[in-house]
């Protein structure tokens, strides 16, 4: 994400500082954990002002926006082609970036002309699978 890339946006401090942030923390942030983060630096700043960022970010094609959590919209600024690993249980999101071939029949191709695709993986992540583990053994 060039700053230049955004020169048609009004520079707040403010606005600096979410870009800021989603490019320092690639945990695919919803709008909440970007406005907790940054309304510690700028106690005034509203959520209205953060969504409203993130959106225009989107709009200008700077950030994309997951569908993956049901709840929530979650943020990449990672503009890389790339799949996800997702937790189904503390909804963390991790990236994967290996590169492997996925066979679709034509048949299902329903007539595109296919320029990618991503792959959403399910599973239970390393922490999670060891906080339940531990729970396991309390209950012992
Ligand atoms: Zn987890
Ligand atoms: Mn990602």
């Amino acid at each position: 994400m060039e700053l230049e890339e955004l020169k048609d946006m009004k520079q707040t401090p403010q606005r600096l500082a979410i870009i800021e942030y989603l490019k320092e923390n690639k945990i695919h942030p919803t709008a909440g954990d970007v406005y907790k983060a940054v309304s510690e630096r700028f106690p005034t700043m509203s959520f209205a002002t953060v969504y409203n960022t993130l959106e225009k970010l989107k709009e200008k094609g700077m950030l994309v926006e997951l569908s993956i959590d049901p709840g929530k919209k979650r943020f990449d600024c990672d503009l890389r082609p790339h799949h996800h690993l997702i937790c189904i249980r503390c909804r963390e999101v991790f990236d994967v970036f290996k590169d492997y071939y996925l066979e679709l029949p034509e048949e299902e191709f329903n007539g595109f002309e296919l320029v990618g695709m991503q792959v959403d993986f399910y599973g239970i992540c390393r922490r999670c699978k060891e906080l339940e583990r531990k729970n396991i053994d309390l209950n012992l």
